[in-house]
């Protein structure tokens, strides 16, 4: 009556025949009930320039487990394969291939042979990770896979970001960003928080002397002695108590001021000579360290900001607009002017002649020195804190004020919040924990990225008037006032840098209608996944209303910041729900 059961069992060659009769009898498409109710499954899109690891399959049980339970129940849960194939993962891997280590050199070789390159190695490991899912009986289509870099799927992010630009929300501002300096481009915010680490760095107390006054100086604390050069005032608490002391110095005496909370922690013997809040110090002048740079209007002097913290230093911060976002909105409040004294690749400009293109971090012990030799060092430490790094390669991040392209998603931080309320997550601790607090602290969303691999930003600029003009899609642009697009594509549309970038059109004006250079953050490709997977609206209507919103998406922890956000801010922003 039964076939006699061996004692000995090989599960490996158990799993491959069960694998071969799945294969043979297309389980897994008869298995997809098109008659029943939608169970929406959304596939987080791996990019296959690198060989599948072991890590990446317990993310797949779960992913496969759980549409097969609704498929069993008789749903129909449509499991569309994704590829992520944009961006600086892509570029960073074809540069070491080449030994590149800066975008001169990419541009040297040509930004249509570099991108050629990107486009091969994003499926050269493609059949391992076929096999990989296969193997492992991950059921999930990877024969009709949506692909970032298609064009049909970057008309679609051009579509989406068409939408917001009509919203306002898609805006250019000269901030201080996160910056890569060896890959040349910001990071959004996201992008920071998966490279944090502990690092080294100085720790120092230096004299900024008062103005016209002998022998008295503001003392202040910086972790970062290459923004010095950069500074252009000094900002202390208006409610916070300061303190002037006379200490003795070398025979002599000086007088220091500092927040009077802190004076325990830096200085023993002092003899107190005034206190008075801080409000009292705002306006007084200083003696600069460094005249590199002549600043275009009135600086170094004392302001107020509320951000000055008496947790440590000195009570008294030194302001460089160009390095922090504090001291540039701050600096906008007062007037002060920005002394951008670093440049693309994050070594100091040729103004600031001692250290003249060294790297910045580089430059901080000759700083250090100079500051010491000139006796306004008061004390150098070392301190061990945090610090963000490029979660590509590694570099120490500088914040740098540059001009780029930001969506404007603190105007949805509340829906972001209560949308999320709604969302059922598993464990449930992320949703107001490690999610939620993300986006009580929403900035917006530095979108472009100064590269060459990614879908191009659909900004047009006229170079006579400068108007501003954001391109829908493809017909949109093939239909603009003496548009040359069919004449760049006569060999086929390619809509990737170089060739969108030859692209032009008349502006009202009669001035000719340029692309600005960027191109976007790959998160935001990964994130666009439920509208682009579909070349909606294009194409798909249907489809999309049916596969729209996700009942589960499943992906690794680190995956909060990146494309469970970049998946929510974008259909928060364009359809108001999750
Ligand atoms: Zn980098
Ligand atoms: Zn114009």
């Amino acid at each position: 009556m039964f076939r006699p059961v061996s004692g000995k069992v090989n599960l490996p060659q158990v799993e491959e025949e069960v694998l071969r009769f799945w294969d043979e009898s297309g389980a897994f498409e008869r298995s997809v009930r098109k008659d029943g109710r939608p169970w929406v499954f959304y596939e987080g899109p791996p990019t296959a320039n690198g060989l599948p690891g072991a890590h990446h399959v317990l993310a797949r049980v779960f992913k496969d487990l759980f549409p097969r339970y609704h498929t069993m129940k008789g749903r129909y849960v449509l499991r569309k394969g994704g590829w992520d194939t944009h961006g600086l993962p892509v570029e960073l891997q074809v540069e070491k291939e080449l030994g590149f280590s800066s975008k001169r050199q990419i541009e040297d070789y040509g930004i249509a042979e570099f991108n050629a390159k990107c486009r091969e190695s994003v499926f050269e490991f493609v059949s391992q990770w076929n096999e990989m899912t296969r193997r492992i009986g991950f059921w999930v289509d990877l024969d009709h896979p949506y692909v970032t870099m298609d064009n049909d799927y970057i008309e679609s992010d051009w579509w989406i970001l068409k939408q917001m630009w009509q919203k306002g929300l898609l805006y250019e501002g000269y901030k201080v960003v996160p910056y890569c300096p060896r890959c040349g481009t910001p990071l959004s915010d996201h992008e920071v928080a998966l490279g944090y680490r502990e690092a080294d760095d100085p720790s120092i107390y230096i004299r900024f002397a008062v103005a016209d006054e002998q022998d008295t100086y503001f003392l202040v604390w910086t972790t970062t002695p290459w923004t010095l050069p950069g500074n252009v005032a000094l900002a202390v608490h208006p409610d916070v108590e300061y303190v002037e002391v006379e200490v003795a110095r070398e025979g002599k005496s000086e007088r220091l001021i500092l927040a009077r909370a802190l004076l325990p922690t830096l200085i023993q013997d002092y003899r107190l000579l005034a206190t008075f809040k801080g409000s009292e110090l705002v306006g007084r002048k200083y003696v600069p360290l460094y005249s590199f740079m002549q600043p275009d209007r009135p600086a170094y002097y004392v302001v107020a900001a509320t951000y000055v913290s008496i947790e440590d230093g000195t009570g008294i911060v030194h302001m460089a607009p160009a390095f922090g976002a504090e001291d540039m909105t701050v600096g906008q409040q007062y007037g002060l002017p920005v002394l951008q004294t670093v440049d693309s690749e994050g070594r100091f400009i040729a103004a600031i002649t001692p250290w003249a293109g060294m790297p910045v971090k580089a430059a901080d012990p000759a700083i250090i020195e100079d500051l010491q030799r000139r006796g306004l060092m008061y004390r150098s430490e070392r301190v061990r804190h945090t610090y963000p790094f490029c979660w590509r390669c590694d570099t120490p991040l500088l914040y740098y004020a540059r001009s780029s392209w930001f969506i404007r998603t603190t105007q949805y931080r509340d829906l972001l919040v209560s949308l999320n309320k709604g969302i059922n997550w598993y464990p449930s601790h992320i949703r107001d924990g490690r999610f939620g607090n993300w986006l009580e602290n929403n900035i917006d969303w530095a979108l472009s990225r100064d590269r060459y691999w990614g879908t191009p930003l659909p900004v047009w600029r006229c170079e006579s008037c400068g108007a501003l003009d954001c391109v829908g899609g493809v017909d949109e642009l093939r239909g603009k006032p003496d548009s040359n697009f069919d004449e760049v594509f006569r060999g086929g549309v390619d809509l990737h840098r170089p060739f969108i970038d030859e692209v032009t059109y008349s502006c009202q004006c009669g001035g000719r209608m340029r692309r600005a250079k960027e191109v976007l953050d790959c998160w935001f490709d990964s994130g666009a996944m439920p509208v682009a997977q579909w070349h909606y609206p294009f194409e798909n209507r249907e489809k999309f209303q049916e596969q729209f919103p996700a009942d589960f998406i499943c992906e690794a922890v680190d995956q909060t910041r990146g494309w469970f956000y970049s998946l929510h801010a974008i259909s928060t922003i364009l359809f108001e729900q999750a």
